[in-house]
């Protein structure tokens, strides 16, 4: 069977990463057109001898004893259909860390990602992230799992960084202008939705808002909203 393991940044400890690695790369779309297509044929399989047994007008115990065997012939066929179906279509499955939005989608965005006039004195003109205004001391969400680590960003005031192993990807999300005490301490290990902070309006900033940067493998800032938006798998609340 050609497993193969694309993404060489694949930590060594990501254990689910690499036990589902044979389902990297392979789109959402084509991921439920092959689980339905595995489910078809589980009840083709499986309704075989449902039809036999009316046709010869059996008795119900012996369709049930013929449902049973058939139902674990068919689970080893489908089974064996999954390398077959890899290799024929030239596409693997992927699988998707679990990613949410750190406080509720739909609030207020005050500033977005890039460059901007400054708006305040020592706040940047090339912002780093996103800024969101949900209000003072709303619980903000880890993203998803991950390690607080200490990558201290200039003038986000009370931060927390975190960082993510995302699709084998190593990713860092922070959050900025926390409430003063509020930030959970570096080297905390987080789940996904753990409340990490609230927001504040803590360092260069010019109100109460939550500032969220995603950088992507060596420290790399990009835009947080598509970003997001292509990654988040949880519905929000
Ligand atoms: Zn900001």
């Amino acid at each position: 069977m050609p497993l193969s393991f694309p993404n060489a940044s694949a930590r060594p400890g990501d254990a689910a990463h690499i036990r589902l690695g044979i389902f990297r790369g392979m789109s959402r779309r084509r991921l439920g057109v092959l689980t339905l297509a595995l489910s078809m044929s589980l009840v083709v399989i499986h309704d075989l001898p449902a039809s036999a047994s009316t046709v010869a007008q059996d008795a119900a115990p012996v369709f049930e004893s013929q449902k049973l065997e058939l139902t674990e012939a068919s689970l080893a066929a489908s089974a064996m259909k999954v390398p077959v179906a890899i290799e024929r279509d030239d596409f693997s499955l992927t699988y998707y860390t679990p990613v949410q939005w750190p406080i509720d989608p739909g609030t207020r965005i005050s500033s977005y990602f890039g460059h901007r006039a400054s708006p305040c004195p020592g706040c940047s003109t090339n912002h780093s992230g996103v800024d969101f205004t949900p209000g003072a001391g709303v619980p903000v969400h880890a993203i998803a799992d991950g390690v607080v680590v200490s990558m201290p960003i200039g003038g986000l005031g009370t931060q927390v960084v975190i960082r993510h192993t995302i699709d084998g990807t190593t990713v860092y999300s922070a959050y900025g202008h926390l409430q003063s005490g509020s930030a959970t301490a570096v080297g905390t290990r987080v789940r996904m939705g753990d409340v990490i902070g609230r927001v504040g309006n803590t360092g260069m900033s010019s109100g109460t808002h939550l500032h969220l940067s995603i950088m992507v493998g060596d420290w790399n800032f990009i835009d947080p909203l598509p970003w997001m938006r292509a990654h988040v798998t949880e519905p929000w609340g």
